[in-house]
């Protein structure tokens, strides 16, 4: 059987920690879902059509990423595609707890479902969309941040 994990997020926008731990994933799996998740409670910075634009060109040499916008519990969405893997990423013990909770909740509802975590590497442990979103609010030059291929492109 196939093995195919999902990666969720708001990726507002996606950063080189996001970028380092996909393609990172990608070694593992057969194939990698970036799943945007709409939520109708966060005020995103930008537009669902970028968001995709910018993980597809981020990614667009690597055969395994599909990228979705879905709404919802991430655990339905896995059941409905026949998903048995979700991805997420650890860069601090704040991560850690947090998963943790969702991670244990989302196995009881369903066990054939596994979330598989990566630690972030030492360099993005401190990055986060958040503070992107910050430099560019502020006119700063997010380029150190988001991904090679995103140069220039990542602004309001
Ligand atoms: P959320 O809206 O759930 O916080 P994000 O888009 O911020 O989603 O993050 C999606 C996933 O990417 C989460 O598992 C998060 O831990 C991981 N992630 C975010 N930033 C980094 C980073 N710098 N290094 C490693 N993983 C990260």
């Amino acid at each position: 059987m196939e093995k195919i994990a999902v990666f969720p997020g708001s990726f507002d926008p996606i950063t080189r920690g996001h970028e380092n731990v996909i393609n990172r994933a990608s070694l593992l799996f057969d194939k990698l879902i970036i799943a945007i998740g709409e939520n109708a409670e966060k005020r995103e910075m930008f537009e669902i059509t970028k968001r995709i634009e910018w993980i597809k060109k981020t990614f667009q040499d690597n055969k395994k990423i599909e990228v979705v916008v879905y709404s919802g519990l991430t655990v339905d969405y896995c059941k409905t595609r026949n998903i048995q893997y979700i991805l997420r990423g650890i860069r601090t013990s704040a991560d850690f707890e947090f998963e943790r909770s969702i991670g244990q909740i989302n196995k009881m509802i369903y066990p054939e479902i596994e979330t598989i975590f990566l630690l972030s590497l030492p360099q993005y442990t401190a990055l986060n969309s958040s503070i992107v979103r910050d430099i560019i609010r502020h006119k700063g030059n997010p380029d150190n941040f988001i991904p090679e291929r995103l140069k220039g492109l990542v602004r309001l």
